[in-house]
């Protein structure tokens, strides 16, 4: 039996995959393969933080089982497959709604929780327009006809929970989080920079764990959450060892999830002409006006294709990416993968493939063929003069400037890259 649930943190706590956790250490309800973590459309504004909804597939388990987490210290199973003909909807339906009330942050405005139970899962056409366009709420009910739902305030969390169900794990990665005791929520935490860094080295099929350029701890969240840290992986035999070596506060609970995210799943390739707000786009065009840096210290410049021109931006919070962005120049053919919000519309680039680099000429002033001195100019298209010896060039010379930037696929650092998008490195 499926359980999706989504829209119970706010912008400054909770996490929903807590109540994964919850569901899996507390309810008489063993969790079938793993539970997931599902990112959908990152641009959509009424987002409560990260955009992430929770499903899992529950019942009686049977078959081989995994260690998968612990609750408490109590160990946590992933089953091979199970059987669900005891379980009742409706009840279950019931027994989650105590815990998303129990915690859901109910008092932020935006947060609407949504709750689905369903036997039979939900098509996967929803899941592909959740992670890459808009779902009106509307849209969901008829995904919704043989489930049992419930949805509080606005009801959006339906969207998401039923899209987490919808999702399935072709392309996947994994990412084992570590949940703090509930009174130690609000607190400070303490992870050992060190030991991620060990970490980082030592379990080469982990990622983002550790920004180098930047000093950042990428594993520990921004907000105070249930989160204690989160270790993203391609591997997930891997992540027990990695989760031992990171020194950290204590924790007693953890669970490995399944994930979506870092595999690029909200880009679609489109013309400068189909992008809509709140796209994420794949976008083949050229370089039509030179990067400048504004206040703030954004890097934006213009860029065109067939069928029209685009603003396209490496935001400060970029950081280094952004020199990368500033050597571009007119004529260049690059790729870029970004999204847009509402107004202006303008590509926010997560990655950037600098596929043709333009020759740039500038004029150069001649030196004199007759002395070896360097030439003047005689005015403005009247050639040039040489003030040593009187003689007089019409021959325009021209340099190639040395390029600073290779071709190439470069991405935005670790600090200020998207949970959904594949970082470099996967591409090789
Ligand atoms: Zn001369």
């Amino acid at each position: 039996m499926w359980i999706g649930i989504d829209d119970t943190d706010s912008s400054t706590g909770m996490c929903t995959t807590y109540l994964a956790m919850v569901i899996a250490g507390t309810m008489d309800l063993d969790l079938i393969k793993f539970p997931r973590l599902v990112r959908l459309n990152p641009n959509i504004p009424w987002k409560t933080r990260g955009n992430a909804a929770i499903s899992l597939n529950v019942g009686i388990g049977k078959g081989k089982k995994i260690k998968i987490g612990e609750f408490n210290s109590n160990e946590i199973y992933s089953y091979e497959y199970g059987d669900d003909s005891s379980l009742d909807e409706r009840d279950i339906l019931e027994k989650l709604k105590k815990i998303v009330e129990k915690y859901a942050v109910m008092d932020e405005e935006k947060t609407s929780p949504g709750i689905v139970v369903t036997r039979k899962k939900i098509s996967e056409k929803l899941y592909w327009k959740a992670v890459r366009s808009v779902i009106d709420l509307n849209e969901i009910f008829s995904y919704l006809e043989n489930a049992s739902y419930f949805g509080y305030k606005y009801k959006r969390g339906l969207i998401g929970a039923s899209s987490a169900i919808s999702w399935k794990p072709k392309r996947k990665t994994y990412e084992l989080l570590t949940y703090l005791p509930e009174d130690k929520w609000n607190g400070e935490r303490f992870i050992d920079k060190k030991s991620v860094i060990l970490m980082d080295k030592k379990i080469k099929t982990t990622f983002e764990n550790f920004d180098y350029n930047n000093d950042h701890i990428a594993i520990k969240p921004e907000t105070k959450t249930p989160v204690l840290f989160g270790i993203r992986g391609t591997n997930v035999n891997d992540l027990e060892m990695a989760r031992k070596i990171v020194k950290s506060d204590p924790y007693f609970s953890y669970l490995i999830f399944e994930t979506n995210q870092g595999t690029d799943d909200h880009l679609v390739k489109k013309k400068i002409s189909e992008i809509k707000p709140y796209d994420s786009v794949i976008l083949d065009c050229e370089v039509l006006e030179k990067p400048k840096t504004i206040p703030g210290g954004h890097v934006i410049f213009k860029v065109k294709d067939r069928t029209g021109e685009i603003f396209a931006a490496a935001y400060e919070k970029t950081k280094e990416f952004r020199e990368i962005i500033k050597n571009l120049d007119v004529g260049d053919e690059i790729k870029i993968f970004g999204s847009v919000k509402k107004y202006p519309k303008t590509l926010n680039i997560e990655k950037i493939l600098i596929k043709n680099l333009a020759e740039i000429k500038i004029k150069v002033i001649p030196i004199c063929p007759k002395c070896g001195k360097k030439m003047e100019s005689a005015g403005k298209n009247k050639g040039y003069r040489c003030r040593n010896c009187g003689t007089f060039t019409n021959e325009i010379k021209y340099e190639k400037i040395e390029r600073n930037i290779n071709p190439g696929l470069y991405q935005v650092p670790v600090i200020a890259r998207r949970h959904l998008s594949k970082p470099v490195e996967f591409f090789r």
